[in-house]
């Protein structure tokens, strides 16, 4: 579903992605874990091309992804992001905000729009909130706004970059149940996070990212009990 090789990128003389090649296969949930700085933002945000890369290949579902233009947002619709900020609209209503792509990218009818925005917010749990404004929702409910909004674009890939990290910890465990349950249905996720516990019950595999390197590519219980790598040893013995 995800097919990258020979990936390179710089940030002028910061080589940041070293010759990533990785195959994601439909419906798996891949967990990207590493220290601060070793490329794992920069990863998720080459897949759908809000970075450019500066050599290798991206494809998502089988179609490389083209460089710029309608065929770019088209094929970036295939991809759902939810970042450490939820970057909601703050001016328009939950139900406004999760409508707003469908009709503009998917060219839905609003009324269609609408029976699926208010589908997908009873799914996250927050129904009832769909009239209010972001701001009068809690850090969990935005969250799960953002989760509704990228899935309301219909994705084949769902990419999470440090998707709680930003929450108080009494409003983590809401949005990783909502990711949990989109992994038990099959969505194929690649998901940044240092949450040990749902990496372990959600995810199928782990990737162990440091200078800009996949250096270990195991599944999570191998990783978190026996990582091989000294920098994987040295990485879990801060985070744990
Ligand atoms: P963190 O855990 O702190 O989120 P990360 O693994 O996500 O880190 P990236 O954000 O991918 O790391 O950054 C990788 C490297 O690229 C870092 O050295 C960072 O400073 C640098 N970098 C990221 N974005 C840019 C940019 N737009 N311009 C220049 N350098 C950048
Ligand atoms: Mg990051």
């Amino acid at each position: 579903m995800i097919s990258m090789a020979g990936v390179q990128k710089y940030f002028g003389d910061l080589h940041v992605l070293r010759d990533i090649t990785l195959d994601v296969p439909t419906g798996q949930v891949v967990i990207v874990v590493g220290p601060s700085g070793s490329g794992k933002s920069t990863l998720c945000r080459t897949i759908n091309r809000l970075e450019p890369v500066d050599a290798g290949t991206i494809a998502v579902d089988g179609r490389e992804l083209p460089a710029e233009g309608k065929a770019l947002a088209a094929l970036r619709a295939d991809v759902g992001m939810v970042f450490q900020s939820f970057n909601l609209f703050a001016h328009k209503t939950i139900l406004e905000n999760v409508m707003l792509a469908p009709v503009k990218v998917r060219k839905l009818s609003r009324a269609d729009a609408k029976a699926r925005a208010v589908e997908l917010l009873d799914r996250v749990g927050i129904g009832n909130q769909a009239d209010k404004y972001p701001a009068q929702l809690s850090g969990g409910q935005q969250q799960r706004v953002a989760i509704a909004r990228a899935l309301a674009m219909n994705p084949k890939v769902m990419l999470f970059d440090e998707p709680t990290s930003a929450l108080d910890p009494e409003m983590v465990s809401e949005v990783l149940d909502v990711m949990t349950a989109l992994a038990r249905e099959g969505m194929t996720m690649l998901v940044v996070t240092h949450e040990m516990g749902f990496a372990r019950k959600a995810g199928n595999r782990v990737l162990f990212m440091a200078d800009g390197q996949i250096v270990e590519d195991t599944d999570p219980d191998t990783f978190f009990t026996a990582p091989k790598s000294a920098r994987a040893q040295d990485f879990l013995g801060k985070i744990l």
